[in-house]
């Protein structure tokens, strides 16, 4: 999978990416980060790309032409590669849907992929209109620029690409599958600070141990996330089971 930040900060993008599991996946060939910088294709001679907002306003804007080029540059270059041109634009905004796993493993399916990231108050309506295919928010707040929302993006679509975790990992649980939070985990020693790693995880017997974690999960959702257990598919006994521990009893 090719992924292709447009950006003003491409070291940041970069520096924050190719570290850890990512970095070696990259090593690996298994993926591409490509951090295009928008200064690259200022069309001044100071090299600015931001300018006063039509209408006044505190705060400069990202202009559009810039970012239309380094866009340009990025689908012609995949034009070549593969004769195609067609991919998702995101531009990263706090205005966008809301950035969920299921929204990962859909972008994970995908073969390229750019991100744009805005900066200052954001980027010239203009050219958004004309590149931008999904508008994706990190959460309810505002961070200065898209470069951190696109690296938790990155980060979590490239760890479901195949290859990129080892396979017995990735095939695991893990929170939002199923609508449900991860159960809690426990490593060596069997015995700290007085708390000892509950017995049945050390009993072996694998159906016992998928049962517990299974409660685990339905207790700790219902405890911190009930929203999720909305859509979350449960057995009549484990509704029931929901319901004796917690007195959840919405579903
Ligand atoms: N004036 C914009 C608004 O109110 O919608 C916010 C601009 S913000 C200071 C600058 C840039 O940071 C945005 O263009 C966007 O790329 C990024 N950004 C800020 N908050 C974000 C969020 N919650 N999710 C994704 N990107 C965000």
């Amino acid at each position: 999978m090719n992924f292709h930040i447009l950006t003003l900060f491409p070291e940041m993008v970069m520096q924050g990416l190719n570290t850890s599991i990512i970095g070696r996946a990259m090593a690996a060939g298994v993926l591409s980060i490509d951090a295009v910088n928008i200064r690259d294709y200022a069309f001044n001679k100071h090299q600015s790309v931001d300018d006063y907002p039509y209408g006044g306003g505190a705060g400069m804007l990202m202009q559009a032409e810039p970012v239309y080029q380094a866009y340009t540059a990025v689908a012609d270059s995949i034009q070549k590669r593969k004769g195609d041109s067609r991919f998702r634009t995101i531009y990263l905004s706090p205005q966008g849907k809301t950035f969920t796993q299921e929204m990962a493993e859909e972008y994970a399916k995908e073969e390229e992929l750019l991100l744009l990231c805005g900066h200052y108050e954001g980027i010239d309506e203009r050219v958004l209109e004309e590149i931008v295919t999904d508008y994706v928010s990190i959460g309810d707040f505002v961070v200065t620029g898209g470069e951190l929302p696109a690296m938790i993006m990155v980060d979590a679509i490239a760890r479901l690409v195949p290859g990129v975790l080892h396979n017995d990992v990735s095939a695991e649980f893990e929170s939002f599958q199923d609508h449900l939070l991860e159960y809690p985990q426990y490593s060596r020693p069997e015995e700290w600070h007085g708390k000892k790693v509950p017995e049945v995880l050390l009993s072996g017997h694998h159906a016992n141990i998928e049962k517990w974690r299974r409660n685990q999960s339905l207790l700790r959702t219902a405890k911190n996330r009930p929203d999720l257990l909305e859509q979350a598919q449960l057995s009549t006994e484990e509704k029931k089971y929901l319901k004796l521990h917690t007195g959840y009893d919405k579903i």
